[in-house]
């Protein structure tokens, strides 16, 4: 059992059917997690909050039904020179950032220019999690990016959504065997995210753990329980 999910969208990321914040905490008590990340999708998202909810997550309770919230956001990286969508004075008030790729906002590249994405977000101070970067439309150098998160100060994520039949994006166990093995070889902290859209899957990384543990992955480099180096982590100012 693990008792943080980092990666959550709540309503406000306008996909139609999400959940409140108080909804997906309530799950994550009835789990009897400890730490939720709310990470909403960035303005760049057609139908997602605007900046003025990112600005108001600031005096949002941090304590819902038991379960200690982090406030942060899944920007949108909007090119390859790691621009993204939300200004940096609003962001630097967040708990953290993930920041990944989507189609809706960025054009795809090759791998090389995909990586050079992944790699400039990652010199943002507040982006702390890459997100799902085993997505087929934006090819990258897995191995190059696990190898190389942590002298960054940034997290690669297991994406649960990334493996699951009937989700939110097409199941892609290639890529996410690639983050595993490359993870062991560079002995790389993974953190398993849900990617939750609602309350639906808070918490649950049935497929990550699978997969874990057919790779036989050391469950000492699974970050997710260790809470208080996680929050420490996640909210540490560069
Ligand atoms: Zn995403
Ligand atoms: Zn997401």
């Amino acid at each position: 059992m693990y008792v943080s999910d980092m990666h959550t969208h709540s309503i406000a990321s306008g996909h139609g059917t999400s959940d409140t914040i108080a909804k997906m905490a309530k799950t994550a008590k009835a789990h009897r997690m400890r730490l939720l990340g709310i990470t909403d999708h960035g303005p760049a998202t057609m139908g997602s909050a605007k900046e003025a909810y990112f600005k108001s997550l600031t005096m949002a309770p941090r304590w819902r039904c038991g379960v200690e919230i982090l406030y942060g956001i899944e920007l949108n990286i909007l090119n390859q020179n790691g621009k993204v969508d939300l200004p940096q004075e609003i962001l630097s008030r967040l708990d953290y950032a993930v920041a990944s790729m989507h189609s809706q906002n960025l054009i795809h590249g090759d791998i090389c220019q995909n990586t050079t994405g992944y790699l400039n977000v990652m010199k943002n101070p507040k982006v702390k999690i890459l997100g799902h970067i085993d997505t087929p439309s934006f090819p990258a150098d897995i191995e190059e990016l696990v190898g190389c998160a942590p002298k960054h100060h940034v997290l690669i994520e297991l994406n649960e959504a990334s493996l699951a039949p009937g989700g939110i994006r097409t199941p892609n166990p290639e890529g996410s065997v690639r983050i595993v093995l490359a993870a062991k070889k560079y002995h790389t902290p993974l953190l398993l995210s849900s990617d939750s859209h609602g309350a639906a899957h808070v918490g649950d990384f049935t497929y990550c753990i699978k997969l874990l543990r057919a790779l036989e992955f050391p469950e000492q480099l699974i970050i997710n329980n260790q809470t208080e180096h996680l929050k420490s982590f996640l909210k540490e100012a560069l």
